[in-house]
């Protein structure tokens, strides 16, 4: 279920926060922001003016990647301010961390259980209103949220994290510079073809994902070499319906595979998930009756694949990975594992160790720990 959108990718958008604070009024309001985000976006004068007058508690300087220590001591502030409203206004890593302070503050004082997945999030006593400045996750969208633990990806996943209320603003990703624009932008586009062909891909999920590819393929070369308010905010779209297609199917293997080249190596997400999409579609396309994985069949998933080649513009699975690892190109990034400072040899053995077991089993085709091994050395 998608959460109410109360304004959608119109730039100008933000201006409705004033009427969303004096319809809820809280008294006391957590506010939880990245550092130059915040105000580099513009969405700062907005906030600032909308909850004048009223009590706002701050956390600020989110850093990219939400870390455990960072999120209970924000867990500390808000059980110390007991707040009516949480805001939470930034890329993927500042909403996330909001989910997750949101919804574990008013039952524990820290979020290692939720994360261990020894305890699952209950309803939260404060609504909660998101306002994305990147183009990308679509965090604003799904019930779940991802957490570092000592550099090990985790994720929190319950209904209630979904938030209440979101403002989606295309003039607030303006300032993002070309490199956040264009690793946001793919976790969009890798989001779509994941949910795509996801072994939990529902109609709707798939028409939510159809739509979303279609624009970030479409619209983020330009959104990255020639920004305009047109591809913006096709970017921002994409951004949304990535995150209700995937709040449905979850995403696959590229994702399994990613989170370790972001916790050991600092490739920003989107980017890290690029990495290897080209090389888990050739290998999902190449399915057969023994390795499929979908119980709807190997025809469902040979068609799928077949959809989404198509969706690229391309005829076959290796012209398809030639124009997305194109467009990697295009905006700006390396689409290959040579560009991590490590030989390539330990970077896909760190792969294949540090793989996201559950959302592999999201992939169409069996993924083994043997067929890892072959999948990765094709990931140039
Ligand atoms: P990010 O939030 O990590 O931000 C990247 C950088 O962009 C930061 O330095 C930030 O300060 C800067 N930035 C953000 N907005 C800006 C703006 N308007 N102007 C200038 N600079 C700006 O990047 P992201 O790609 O939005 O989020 C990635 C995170 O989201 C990862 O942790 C990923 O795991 C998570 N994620 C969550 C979901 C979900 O559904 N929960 C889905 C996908 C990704």
């Amino acid at each position: 279920m998608a959460p109410p959108v109360i304004a959608n990718c119109v730039a100008g958008s933000i201006g409705i926060v004033d009427g969303i604070l004096e319809r809820l009024d809280p008294e006391t309001v957590l506010l939880l922001t990245g550092g130059v985000s915040y105000q580099a976006s513009g969405a700062a004068a907005a906030i600032d003016a909308a909850t004048e007058g009223r009590s706002v508690e701050r956390i600020s300087h989110i850093a990219p990647n939400p870390d455990l220590t960072e999120i209970d001591a924000a867990i500390r502030t808000y059980r110390a301010t007991s707040p009516n409203l949480i805001i939470a206004v930034g890329g993927g890593s500042v909403i996330d961390f909001a989910k997750t302070v949101r919804s574990v503050a008013p039952h524990s004082p820290t979020a290692l259980p939720y994360a261990l997945g020894r305890r699952t999030p209950g309803p939260s006593k404060a609504p909660m209103l998101v306002i994305p400045t990147t183009a990308g996750t679509g965090s604003e969208a799904t019930h779940f949220a991802v957490i570092y633990v000592d550099g090990i990806k985790y994720s929190i996943a319950d209904p209630s994290m979904r938030p209440e209320y979101v403002v989606l603003d295309p003039e607030l990703t303006y300032s993002t510079p070309p490199a956040v624009t264009a690793t946001a932008g793919l976790d969009a586009l890798c989001q779509g073809v994941e949910s795509y062909w996801s072994v939990r891909s529902t109609a709707s999920s798939r028409d939510l994902a159809r739509r979303s590819i279609a624009l970030a393929f479409g619209h983020l070369d330009a959104a990255v070499n020639e920004p305009q308010p047109a591809s913006r905010a096709a970017m921002c779209s994409a951004a949304h319906l990535s995150g209700r297609a995937i709040d449905i199917s979850l995403t696959t293997a590229p994702h399994a595979f990613s989170y370790v080249l972001t916790s050991h190596h600092g490739v920003p997400h989107g980017h890290a998930v690029a990495m290897t999409l080209g090389a888990v579609l050739e290998y999902n396309a190449a399915v057969t009756e023994e390795t499929c994985a979908d119980p709807r069949g190997v025809d469902h998933v040979r068609t799928i694949m077949a959809d989404l080649i198509s969706m690229l513009g391309a005829t076959d699975a290796s012209d398809a990975r030639g124009a997305f690892d194109n467009l990697v190109l295009r905006v700006g990034l390396d689409p290959t594992l040579r560009s991590i400072e490590a030989p390539l040899d330990e970077t896909r053995a760190l792969i294949a160790s540090g793989v996201n077991q559950q959302r592999l089993l999201n992939n169409p085709r069996v993924i083994t720990p043997e067929s890892i091994v072959a999948l990765l050395a094709t990931a140039r």
